[in-house]
């Protein structure tokens, strides 16, 4: 890990842990939710951390209600509980928040995406 103050990211926002504050987050598999209209039938497109996609397996776990939504996974390196950041249309808006980790019903990808860079 480097020291904090060698990093200098102009113009640009770092993504911290919820959870400790720490900035050493790393992300997982990307998880896109469409929809063929609002509050149509939601289809799931996986991209996992080794390039394999998967399609409309596991929980739906949509964060948007009625319409499209992105889930990202994250980890924290000082061991903090796996979460997702989830950006969720809804109604013109987007919004942008953290979860819990919805879908990960093995839990195999999360502890092999947990091992030190
Ligand atoms: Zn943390």
């Amino acid at each position: 890990m480097l020291d904090d103050v060698e990093l200098d990211f102009k113009n640009q926002y770092l993504l911290c842990c919820p959870e400790c504050g720490n900035m050493w987050a790393h992300h997982g598999a990307v998880t896109v939710y469409t929809r063929d209209g609002e509050d149509g039938k939601v289809t799931k497109t996986r991209v996992n951390p080794d390039g394999t996609v998967q399609q409309n397996v596991g929980k739906t776990s949509n964060p948007s209600s009625r319409r499209d939504g992105i889930a990202i996974q994250f980890y924290c390196e000082m061991g903090c509980i796996p979460r997702e950041i989830t950006i969720e249309q809804h109604k013109g808006l987007c919004s942008l928040a953290w979860r819990p980790l919805t879908d990960n019903p093995s839990g195999t990808m999360m502890q092999a995406e947990r091992k030190p860079c």
